[in-house]
């Protein structure tokens, strides 16, 4: 359980963050009740439907998978239901130099062999072998990427059939719809709405309610920023400064497009 003395939970903004926030909020507290039938938590969302959310393409890392597994998703049928594939990978190409490129295959290249790792046997037989294999050759992800297929990691005693990981693209609008299902099935409520003001308490400057254009108050015990690119509470509230790391970034701006891909 929460801190007892939390007792409403408000999630500013419903994006892939806010609804990945309130799932497992709902998941593990907001149908709690005490000895007495009250409820423990209650967790709230309020988003504007004025305002869009981001929701493009996502790729995703392994620990995505952590994520749905904690929430008791069922694998196919969020792929389903995200419209979503399975990714192996990240290809890096001209990133060290213009014309190397390098595949991170997910997870690892098999158990130790004789206490070692592949990759010291790989560095022995570099020195032993003449056109040895690049070391992504022998990632099962990497042979799977190139050889366009999948299948998951098998169950069971260590080696090379289970030694990789994967992770999902998906669209990220789907995923919250998902998510908002999920999150108000075990009690999550949403308020639809836009803020246009948020309170703050007197005696030590924390969140108290968030005001909405038609007047209603939504106030709380923890507040939890979702509000995407406008950082309503931490940055307009709470006037916590935007750190700008675009000096330390080789890339400035996404390019999204739309893409089909052909089942195999
Ligand atoms: C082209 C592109 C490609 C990307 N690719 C990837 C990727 O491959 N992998 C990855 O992990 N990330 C990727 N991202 C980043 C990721 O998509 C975004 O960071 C993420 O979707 C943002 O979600 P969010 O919930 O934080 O914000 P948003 O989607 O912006 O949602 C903000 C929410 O706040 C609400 N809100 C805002 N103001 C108010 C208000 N005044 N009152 C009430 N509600 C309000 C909105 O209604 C909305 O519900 C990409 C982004 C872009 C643009």
């Amino acid at each position: 359980m929460p801190d007892p003395s939390i007792r409403k939970i408000v999630i500013v903004g419903g994006g892939t963050a806010g609804w990945m926030a309130a799932a497992p909020l709902a998941q593990r507290f907001a149908g709690a009740t005490n000895a007495t039938g009250t409820v423990r938590c209650e967790v709230v969302l309020v988003e504007s439907p004025d305002i869009g959310t981001v929701g493009v393409g996502e790729a995703t890392l392994p620990t995505i998978r952590a994520y749905n597994q904690s929430l008791g998703l069922d694998g196919a049928d969020f792929v389903q239901r995200t419209q979503g594939s399975f990714k192996l990978g990240i290809e890096f190409r001209d990133w060290g130099r213009v014309g190397h490129r390098f595949f991170h295959g997910f997870g690892d290249f098999g158990p130790a062999i004789q206490g070692l790792s592949p990759w010291q046997h790989w560095l022995r037989l570099q020195r032993e072998v003449d056109k040895l294999p690049s070391y992504e050759d022998w990632s099962t992800a990497t042979a799977m990427a190139k050889g366009n297929r999948f299948t998951p990691p098998e169950p069971g005693a260590p080696s090379a059939a289970n030694a990789y990981s994967f992770a999902y693209h998906f669209d990220a609008g789907l995923y919250a719809a998902y998510l908002r299902e999920y999150a108000m099935a075990r009690g999550a409520q949403r308020v639809q709405g836009t803020i246009v003001d948020v309170e703050l308490r007197p005696e030590d400057g924390f969140v108290a309610a968030v005001k909405l254009q038609d007047g209603r108050r939504v106030e709380g015990d923890l507040f939890i920023d979702c509000s995407g690119f406008r950082a309503l509470l931490i940055g307009g509230a709470m006037q916590s400064p935007y750190e700008d790391w675009s000096s330390l970034l080789p890339c400035d701006r996404p390019r999204p497009c739309p893409a089909s891909a052909s089942r195999r």
